[in-house]
């Protein structure tokens, strides 16, 4: 590697991570934030050239050690921490425990020459170094204890930021393990970075284009899908029936699980039909490469499908409007179904534009529910 080559593979990490800082403050993602402040405290400690009690290279020894629990350790516990923002009071103190910490240990090592890696050797179990010389066996604990709880979390709650933090946790133990040899800590911080930048890109996408109450892709999404479009296809649109009567009659809440329902039963649907979150109580089916007549079958089937599906209530929350019948439905336990009517249309020569066809769609769904709802029209 050529020297210039060195400089600025030592350096690049501190030009994504000043990135990281704004768009973590920006996008109001404080754990990566906090994160990347763990890092930057730990490389202003192994910088540092303080007189220390014990030598500078015992110390950076130290710092190693202490890096090795201190990053795993703060990623795990943050992550149980509300998000909260940066520039808040709850930010600060944030800020506060992580400083501290760092001079805590400054005081116990640098000044007052204690040893973490002595504490770690005193017992065959706390061992440092087995693996790599900065890994100590607590670090390997703690380390592992946090990946297994982020990427369960991430599994379970789909979290790119808890999968993110899965991987950068052994980034910074092998950072910490190595011990500064050839450039490993600026190269393992700066992989960690691009980790946590790459989940805060995916992340944002999945907020423009999902929906979140769903979890299905979004209004957005399907104009993009509609740019794509070409030869032939079907869009049918999908009206909850009489939805503002059950908001009124069991609560927002309850109706919010409506909606949930009817997604859950259109992602399923079958004929190839990709479903989307219009807006409010509509949903939009598209049929890439069907003409309307294949797709009814389809669609007849989505319908019944739903009428049929039973879901029984959990909320206890009171509806905002008085019920109109008493005693009608809040009871927890109550089995209910909902409808819907649909309106398809295809494109043709009529037709010939993807917003043309949705108000084709549109006007049919109009027609079925004339036609007393529960019904697909073409
Ligand atoms: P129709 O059978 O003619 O479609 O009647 P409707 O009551 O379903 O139609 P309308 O457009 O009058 O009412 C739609 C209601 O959907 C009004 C609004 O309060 C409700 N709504 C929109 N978005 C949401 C949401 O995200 N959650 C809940 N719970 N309600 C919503
Ligand atoms: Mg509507
Ligand atoms: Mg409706």
């Amino acid at each position: 590697m050529t020297p210039a080559f060195q400089t600025v593979t030592r350096y690049a990490y501190l030009a994504l991570f000043a990135a990281l800082a704004v768009m973590s403050w920006k996008f109001n993602r404080s754990r990566v934030f906090f994160c990347i402040l763990s890092m930057a405290l730990c490389q202003a400690l192994l910088a540092l050239k303080l007189p220390t009690v014990i030598p500078p290279e015992s110390f950076q020894h130290e710092a190693f050690v202490f890096m090795g629990i201190f990053i795993p350790a703060n990623i795990l516990v943050f992550s149980f921490f509300k998000e909260r923002g940066i520039f808040t009071l709850w930010g600060a103190l944030r800020i506060m425990l992580l400083i501290l910490q760092c001079l805590l240990f400054l005081w116990w090592s640098g000044i007052n020459g204690h040893s973490l890696s002595s504490v770690f050797t005193t017992s065959r179990l706390w061992k440092v170094g087995s693996l790599l010389p900065g890994i100590s066996q607590p670090s390997m604990i703690v380390s592992l204890l946090a990946m297994a709880v982020l990427m369960a979390r991430g599994i379970i709650c789909k979290s790119f930021f808890d999968m993110a933090f899965t991987a950068v946790i052994p980034m910074s133990a092998a950072a910490a393990g190595l011990q500064g040899e050839n450039l490993a800590v600026p190269v393992f911080y700066a992989f960690a970075g691009l980790v946590m930048l790459i989940a805060i890109i995916q992340d944002s996408y999945f907020m423009a284009f999902r929906d979140e109450l769903t979890g299905l892709p979004s209004r957005r999404a399907l104009k993009h899908e509609m740019m794509k479009l070409s030869g032939h296809y079907t869009i049918a649109m999908v009206d909850v029936d009489f939805f503002k009567k059950f908001n009124d009659t069991y609560g927002h809440d309850v109706g919010d699980q409506v909606l949930r329902m009817v997604s859950a039963v259109m992602r399923d649907a079958g004929g190839g039909g990709k479903p989307f979150r219009y807006g409010g109580e509509e949903f939009t089916m598209l049929y890439p490469g069907k003409g309307v007549k294949e797709a009814l079958p389809y669609l007849e089937e989505l319908r019944e499908a739903i009428a049929k599906r039973k879901f029984t209530l959990r909320s206890h929350k009171r509806p905002k409007k008085k019920p109109k019948k008493r005693g009608s439905g809040t009871a927890k336990g109550k089995q209910l179904s909902v409808t819907v009517s649909i309106g398809a249309a295809e494109r043709c020569d009529k037709h010939r534009k993807p917003d043309e066809v949705i108000k084709a769609a549109d006007t049919a769904l109009y027609r079925a529910k004339k036609k007393g709802r529960n019904c697909v029209c073409k």
